[in-house]
């Protein structure tokens, strides 16, 4: 897991295609419904910043989804989402991924 430091690192990781991008727009607060986990591929993450303004930098990246659901499921438990955007591969048809809740 990397915490995305700027927008520079945050492109850099997008240009790739690989990994996925998780952002923690809530964090432990709220119902999560914002706390979104996307392939680092989706068109949703080309519109994101690293940094949210009086939240501080909130986007995380992982290289596999095995990495990035285990620290969901660890750290923000039921209270995060799949991108439900039908461009992200995270939606792929077959794709089994469901957020622990
Ligand atoms: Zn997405």
């Amino acid at each position: 897991m990397i915490k995305v430091s700027s927008d520079k690192e945050l492109d850099n990781f997008r240009k790739t295609r690989e990994g996925y991008i998780y952002s923690d727009y809530d964090g432990t607060q709220g119902s999560g419904q914002y706390n979104k986990l996307h392939s680092a591929g989706c068109t949703t993450c080309f519109t994101m910043t690293a940094e949210v303004e009086g939240i501080g930098f909130n986007k995380y990246y992982f290289h596999t989804i095995g990495e990035a659901i285990r620290w969901l499921q660890q750290n923000r438990r039921g209270k995060w989402v799949l991108c439900e955007s039908k461009s992200d591969p995270i939606n792929v048809p077959g794709a089994v991924l469901t957020n622990g809740q």
